[in-house]
C-alpha cells in the first residue's frame, strides 16, 4: 500500500490488524488519524447532503470564486475540481511556494531527475532550506543518502557528500559533511557569491568567502549533483535566481533539482493549475480579499494565514480532518482521505505517477464511512 503522509508516497506500507508497518512516524499518524469533522453549515452540524447543497448554492451565487489547495487530493479529484472551476469561472491556487519551481521543472527551465536516479547516481546532495529528516523521514534511507545505488555501491560512507544550506542548523544538517548558514533575507547574496566562486572569483560578501570557494569546488567536482529545494529556498529567493544558479552549476557539472514539499499530490495540481506568479503562489490577504467565495480543499488556510477568518468571503471547507479553517467556515464537508480510505492515483514529488490503493476496507459505505472528495466535487459539478 502507499502512504500519502508526504510527497514521497512510500509504496511498501503494510497495515494489518490496526498496525502500520514500514511507515515513518508522520505516515503512521496520517494513516491512523480518525479526527474526522462533522458536516456543518454556519457552524451547526447538519446532514452531509445539506452541506453539499449549501456549498453548491454559495458557489453558484459567487461572482469571484477561488479554489485553494487540492495538493492533498487524488488526481481524479483535482481533475473534477478543475472542471468545476472552469464551469463557474473560479481561479485555482495550490497555495504553495513550490508551484513556481514545479512549473520551471515541467517546462524544462531547470534540470531534474527521479528519486531512483538520485539513489543510483547522486554523489553530491544539497539540502537547501529543507529538513527532510523531519518532513520526509524516509527520504534519506530510501533515496538521498544512505542506500547503495547502481553507481553508488559504497553508500554514504564513501560515495556521497551531503551538504546543508539553511538559516538554522536543522536535524538534517547534523548528518551533513558541511553546513552553510544563511543570514535571513540574504539568500540571493549567498547564491551570487556561490556563482562567482564557481567561476574561480573570490566573492566580496558577508559570507566566509573561503568556505564559499570550498563549497563551489565540491559542487564543480560532482558527477551527479542534486539540490533538494525546501520551502526555505523557494520561498526566499526569486525563481530566476534558482534558474541562474542551476544554469551556472551545469556549466561545470551535472546538477539536478527536486522540490521538497509535503502535500502528497501537489506536483499534479501545480502542473494542472500552472501558476503564473513569479514569487510563488502563497495567497496574500490582498488577493484573497478579491474573492467572494473560497473553496478550501484539503488546505488549512487559517493555519498559514491567521487573518483568513476575517476575510469578507464565504468559506467552504472540504477536508478529511479537523482544521483551523473549519472553525470559521460557512460550510464544512468531511471527506475520505486519499490513499487511506479512498483509492486513486497521485504524482510523486519527482513526477512519477503512483497508484494509491485504499488502505482501509471500510470504504465509502456503511455507518461512519467517509464520502470521497471526488464524489463531493462531482455532486457540486452537477448542482451548480
Ligand atoms: S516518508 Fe512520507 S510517504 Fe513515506 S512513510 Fe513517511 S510520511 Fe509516508
Amino acid at each position: 500500500m502507499t502512504c500519502t503522509g508526504c510527497a514521497l508516497l512510500c509504496e511498501d506500507i503494510d497495515v494489518r490488524d490496526g498496525e502500520v508497518r514500514h511507515a515513518c512516524r508522520i505516515g503512521t499518524a496520517h494513516i491512523l488519524n480518525r479526527q474526522q469533522i462533522d458536516p456543518m453549515v454556519d457552524q451547526e452540524v447538519v446532514d452531509i447532503d445539506d452541506a453539499i447543497r449549501h456549498a453548491a448554492a454559495l458557489l453558484a451565487d459567487a461572482e469571484r470564486p477561488m479554489f485553494l489547495g487540492f495538493g492533498n487530493s487524488i488526481t481524479e479529484t483535482q481533475a473534477a475540481g478543475v472542471r468545476l472551476a472552469e464551469k463557474i469561472g473560479a481561479g485555482i491556487d495550490p497555495c504553495s511556494v513550490h508551484t513556481s519551481l514545479i512549473d520551471d521543472i515541467v517546462h524544462s527551465r531547470v534540470r531534474t531527475c527521479t528519486l531512483p536516479e538520485v539513489r543510483d547516481q547522486a554523489d553530491v546532495i544539497l539540502f537547501w532550506g529543507a529538513d527532510p529528516m523531519n518532513t520526509h523521514p524516509r527520504l534519506m534511507s530510501g533515496y538521498a543518502y544512505y542506500p547503495r545505488g547502481k553507481n553508488r555501491q559504497h553508500g554514504w560512507e564513501e560515495d556521497r557528500t551531503a551538504i546543508a544550506i539553511d538559516v538554522r542548523r536543522s536535524h538534517t544538517a547534523s548528518i551533513c559533511k558541511s553546513v552553510h548558514e544563511i543570514i535571513p533575507g540574504r539568500d540571493v547574496e549567498f547564491i551570487d557569491a556561490l556563482m562567482l566562486a564557481l567561476r574561480n572569483k573570490v566573492p566580496k560578501t558577508v559570507y566566509d568567502s573561503k568556505r564559499v570557494l570550498k563549497l563551489a569546488g565540491t559542487l564543480k567536482k560532482a558527477e551527479f549533483g542534486v539540490i533538494f529545494a525546501g520551502s526555505g529556498l523557494v520561498g526566499s529567493v526569486p525563481r530566476d535566481a534558482i534558474i541562474r544558479l542551476m544554469d551556472e552549476l551545469n556549466e561545470f557539472s551535472d546538477f539536478r533539482i527536486l522540490p521538497l514539499f509535503s502535500q502528497y499530490n501537489l506536483r499534479s495540481i501545480a502542473t494542472a493549475a500552472a501558476c503564473e506568479h513569479s514569487g510563488g503562489c502563497t495567497p496574500t490577504p490582498a488577493s484573497l480579499h478579491d474573492a467572494d467565495c473560497l473553496l478550501c480543499v484539503g488546505f488549512d488556510l487559517a493555519s498559514s494565514l491567521p487573518q483568513a477568518c476575517d476575510i469578507d468571503a464565504s468559506i467552504i471547507v472540504i477536508d478529511p480532518s479537523e482544521t483551523l479553517t473549519a472553525g470559521c467556515a460557512d460550510v464544512v464537508i468531511p471527506c475520505a482521505a486519499g490513499g487511506v480510505d479512498l483509492a486513486g492515483t497521485a504524482v510523486r514529488m519527482d513526477g512519477t505517477k503512483i497508484d494509491l490503493p485504499s488502505i482501509t476496507k471500510t470504504g465509502q459505505t456503511g455507518a461512519g464511512a467517509r464520502i470521497s472528495d471526488l464524489s463531493i466535487m462531482n455532486r457540486l459539478l452537477e448542482a451548480v
